[in-house]
C-alpha cells in the first residue's frame, strides 16, 4: 500500500511525485519505456514569466526562485523579440503590454538578429525571458524523488482504477497497485484516467503544436539570438543547439496520442517566419509535434477532485508545464498536506478543480 500513486511520468508527474515523497511513500507509473516521452520531451524550453492567464503567471513567478537555484539552476539568458510587419500594429501593442516588453527600433532588432527584413515596422524585446533546461529539471525532480524513497515504474500503462475501502487499486504493468491517494498527471490522457476512476472529466483538450528544425540561416551563429515571434503568437523561431526551430504556433485539436507534425503545419510556420527574414528557408533537418493540453479556461487543474479528495488532479499544463512545475507541484503537495501556500487565494481558486464542479 503506497500513500501516493502518481500516474504519468512527464514533468507534471515527476515534479508532483518528488514533492509528495516528503509526505509519504510514492510510486510513479508511466506507460512508455522512458519518462518525459510525450509533451515533456517536445517543448520549446522557455521560461517567460508573463506568458499565460493570471493564475498561470502567479505559478510562473512563484517558480522562478526554484528554477534559478535548484539543481545548479535551470535557466540561461535568451530573451524574446516581438516583430511586426505593416498591418500588425494592434496585435503588436497588445503583446507589448501583455509581456511587459520594451519597444525597440527595427534597426536595434536587426542588431540582435542580422537577417531581419527591412520591412519590419515595430519591434519589442523582453530580456527576462530565459531558456529552461527541461532535461535538467526532470532529472532534478527525479533524483529528489528517489532520494526520498520514491519508486518509478515505466512500461506500466494504467488499465483499470477501482475504489477500495482504503483508497484505490490501480492495474498497471500487469500488477495491482494499491494507494491511499491517486495523482492524475497523465497529460493529454488525464480525462481518460478520471473516467477510469469514476471521476467526472474536466473537458481537457489536447492541442497539437508542430515544430520544424532548420539549419542556421546563412550559416550565422544563431546561439546569441533571442527567440522571435509574430504578434498574437502567430509563429515563433528559436535557436536550438546551433540550428533554428520554427513553429506556426498552431493549436490543432487532437485525440490523446503520440503526436507527429503535419507537413502543412510545418510549411505554414516556415512561410510565416519567411515574411520577416532575408535568408531563404531551407528544408527542415527534422520535425516533431507535441500536445499542449488545456482546461476550458486555460488554467492548470491542481488539487483534490470535489467528488473524492483522494483523487488529485495535476493536469491541464497547456503550454506552461515546465515554467510552472516547481510552484504547481508545491501547491499540489501543500493542498494535500493542508499547509499554507505561497500562491494567492484568487489564483488558488482559479487553479482548483472545484471550479468545474
Ligand atoms: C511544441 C511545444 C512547445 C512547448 N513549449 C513550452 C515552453 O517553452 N515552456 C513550458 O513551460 N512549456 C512548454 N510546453 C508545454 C509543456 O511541454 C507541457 O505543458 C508539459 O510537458 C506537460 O507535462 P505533463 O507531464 O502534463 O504531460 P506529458 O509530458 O504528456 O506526460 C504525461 C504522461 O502520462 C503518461 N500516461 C498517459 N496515460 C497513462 C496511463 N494510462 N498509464 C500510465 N501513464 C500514462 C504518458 O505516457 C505521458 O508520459 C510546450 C509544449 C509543446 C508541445
Amino acid at each position: 500500500m503506497f500513500d501516493f500513486l502518481v500516474i504519468g511520468g512527464g514533468i507534471a508527474g515527476v515534479s508532483a511525485a518528488a514533492r509528495l515523497s516528503e509526505l509519504g511513500r510514492v510510486h510513479l507509473v508511466e506507460a512508455e519505456d522512458n519518462l518525459a516521452y510525450h509533451a515533456s520531451g517536445r517543448s520549446a524550453a522557455m521560461y517567460e514569466e508573463n506568458y499565460g492567464a493570471p493564475a498561470v503567471c502567479a505559478l510562473n513567478k512563484a517558480s522562478r526562485h526554484h528554477h534559478e537555484t535548484a539543481y545548479g539552476g535551470v535557466l540561461s539568458p535568451r530573451g524574446i523579440l516581438l516583430l511586426a510587419n505593416p498591418g500588425q500594429e494592434d496585435s503588436f501593442a497588445d503583446d507589448i503590454s501583455t509581456f511587459g516588453m520594451t519597444e525597440i527600433t527595427p534597426s536595434e532588432a536587426r542588431g540582435m538578429v542580422p537577417i531581419l527584413q527591412e520591412g519590419i515596422t515595430r519591434a519589442g524585446f523582453h530580456g527576462a525571458a530565459q531558456d529552461l533546461d527541461t532535461d535538467k529539471l526532470v532529472q532534478g525532480f527525479l533524483s529528489d524523488l528517489k532520494k526520498q524513497g520514491g519508486t518509478v515504474q515505466t512500461r506500466a500503462q494504467v488499465r483499470a482504477i477501482d475504489r477500495i475501502k482504503t483508497g484505490w487499486r490501480v492495474t498497471a504493468g500487469g500488477q495491482d497497485i494499491c494507494a491511499h491517494t491517486v495523482v492524475n498527471a497523465a497529460g493529454a490522457w488525464a480525462d481518460q484516467i478520471a473516467k477510469m476512476a469514476g471521476i467526472p472529466p474536466i473537458g481537457l483538450t489536447p492541442l497539437r503544436r508542430s515544430v520544424a528544425r532548420i539549419a542556421a540561416p546563412g550559416g550565422h551563429n544563431v546561439a546569441p539570438w533571442p527567440m522571435m515571434f509574430g504578434p498574437g503568437e502567430a509563429w515563433y523561431a528559436k535557436p536550438d543547439a546551433g540550428a533554428l526551430i520554427v513553429s506556426p504556433a498552431n493549436e490543432t485539436p487532437s485525440a490523446p496520442m503520440d503526436a507527429w507534425a503535419e507537413e502543412m503545419e510545418l510549411a505554414e510556420g516556415l512561410a510565416l517566419y519567411q515574411d520577416y527574414v532575408t535568408e531563404p528557408v531551407t528544408k527542415p533537418i527534422s520535425s516533431w509535434a507535441g500536445l499542449r493540453t488545456f482546461a476550458p479556461d486555460r488554467n492548470l487543474v491542481l488539487g483534490p477532485a470535489s467528488q473524492d479528495p483522494s483523487f488529485i488532479w495535476c493536469a491541464g499544463q497547456g503550454g506552461y508545464g515546465f515554467q510552472t512545475a516547481p510552484a504547481a507541484s508545491q501547491l499540489v503537495a501543500d493542498l494535500i498536506a493542508g499547509r499554507p501556500s505561497d500562491i494567492d487565494t484568487q489564483s488558488r481558486a482559479a487553479l482548483h478543480p472545484a471550479r468545474f464542479a
